[in-house]
């Protein structure tokens, strides 16, 4: 046996939490790091709110596990609430953002066939996408890296470059049924689908009949400053995959849909053992219960113009360090001159945590419930790792 049991599938940091208070994640040595990572946008009430403690608790003492051979009701709630709230009738509860997608991909397939269209089933993706690492969402996501030796890979994917509208309209045949789009790509570098291109993609879905399924696994749930990121376009999905800050650090994710997109999911044909369970329901319950508090959402757009002022500066002051920043509300992206991979650690050395992704990009993910203070202490760290990052290249 060679190093540790565990695969070696990821590049950790050195580095092992003991306890977090809200964006902030303390080491068993009592070091403390500021969290502009929040677990890759997960922890969206940061660490250890007592609004979430308190509700898993309470769950914890009373029942953890029935099956869905039963009716929960905590399920039941947690549906209506997000129907009430969203385009959609239909809830799915999952325990994580692929298998979300998985659900919203059969969900897709299915509304078809049952409609005697069984050859519509191709989905359209978009390059630089990232949608799980199942066998379906590595052929969705389409990136090499992710789908090298795991073939033969999921047919029925087609894929068309970022933002090429044009490549989009040509993709679609009779055998397409859904185009599958992240509004704001998260791993792929957070590269925001502009509203009016959103616009012409559900206009080119309502003109072929083909279905519209948003994974808003990453940039859902009021990180973008809006309960849902499309809802900046104006527009609505058929299908939408969620997952990550839904359940503030619970494994919990969930396919929404139109009652007409879901006409195809009948008794039998879909299940899951632990999705939408007590305990996931409980904290997903009490998650919605602080993003739908009147005022919430205006906060998460105050402080994301706080971040983003400041970013503008930090990108002005260090131009060989930063070219851009981009996003919206709290999922936004340094776009480096230096190797992405070199900031994070420059930050992380400055006990500020980041999250590197896509086209040299580091990913800022700061809870939803970040202070000023704290935006402004993520600064000064960022200026300083840059101060260190400029003198370490003059040096060299
Ligand atoms: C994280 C992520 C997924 C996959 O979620 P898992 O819970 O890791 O399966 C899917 N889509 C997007 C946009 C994501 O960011």
């Amino acid at each position: 046996m060679s190093g540790s049991a565990l695969y070696e599938t990821f590049a950790r940091a050195p580095l092992a939490f003991e306890r977090g208070e809200g964006s902030w994640l303390i080491t068993a040595d009592g070091e403390r790091f500021l969290d502009f990572a929040a677990g890759i946008a997960v922890n969206s009430l940061g660490h250890s709110h007592p609004h979430l403690v308190a509700a898993l608790g309470e769950q914890a003492g009373k029942l953890w596990h029935v099956s869905n051979l039963y009716e929960i009701p905590g399920q039941s709630r947690l549906g209506e609430r997000l129907v009430k709230n969203t385009f959609a009738d239909k809830v799915f509860f999952t325990n994580s953002g692929a298998e979300a997608l998985e659900c919203a991909i059969k969900t897709a397939r299915r509304y078809h066939y049952v409609a005697g269209r069984p050859e519509r089933n191709r989905i359209i993706t978009v390059e630089g996408a990232f949608h799980g690492r199942t066998l379906a969402t590595i052929a969705a996501g389409g990136q090499k890296k992710y789908l090298e030796g795991f073939g033969p890979n999921v047919e029925g994917f087609d894929q068309v470059p970022f933002g090429d509208l044009k490549a989009l309209k040509n993709a679609i045949t009779p055998a397409t049924a859904a185009i599958l789009v992240e509004p704001v790509q998260g791993e792929g570098g957070i590269r925001a689908v502009p509203n009016d291109m959103l616009k012409a993609i559900r206009g080119l879905c309502d003109e072929h009949g083909i279905l519209l399924i948003l994974d808003e696994v990453q940039c859902g749930v009021g990180r973008t400053g809006r309960l849902f990121a499309h809802e900046w376009a104006g527009i609505e999905p058929d299908i939408m995959a969620i997952a990550k800050g839904i359940g503030g650090g619970f494994p919990l994710g969930a396919c929404l849909a139109t009652d007409d997109a879901a006409t195809g999911m009948t008794t039998g044909v879909h299940g899951t053992t632990f999705g939408g369970n007590p305990l996931a329901m409980a904290v997903g319950n009490a998650v919605l219960d602080v993003v739908l508090e009147d005022g919430f959402l205006d906060e998460v757009n105050r402080k994301s113009l706080l971040l983003r002022q400041g970013l503008a500066e930090i990108v002005d002051a260090f131009p060989a360090v930063f070219e851009e920043f981009r996003g919206a509300g709290l999922i936004l992206g340094l776009k480096c001159r230096q190797p992405n991979a070199a900031v994070t650690l420059a930050f992380r050395d400055e006990n500020l945590l980041t999250v590197p992704g896509g086209d040299n990009v580091v990913r800022l993910l700061p809870p939803l419930t970040v202070s000023d203070e704290e935006i402004r202490a993520a600064l000064g760290h960022m200026r300083d790792a840059a101060e260190k990052l400029v003198k370490v290249a003059v040096d060299a």
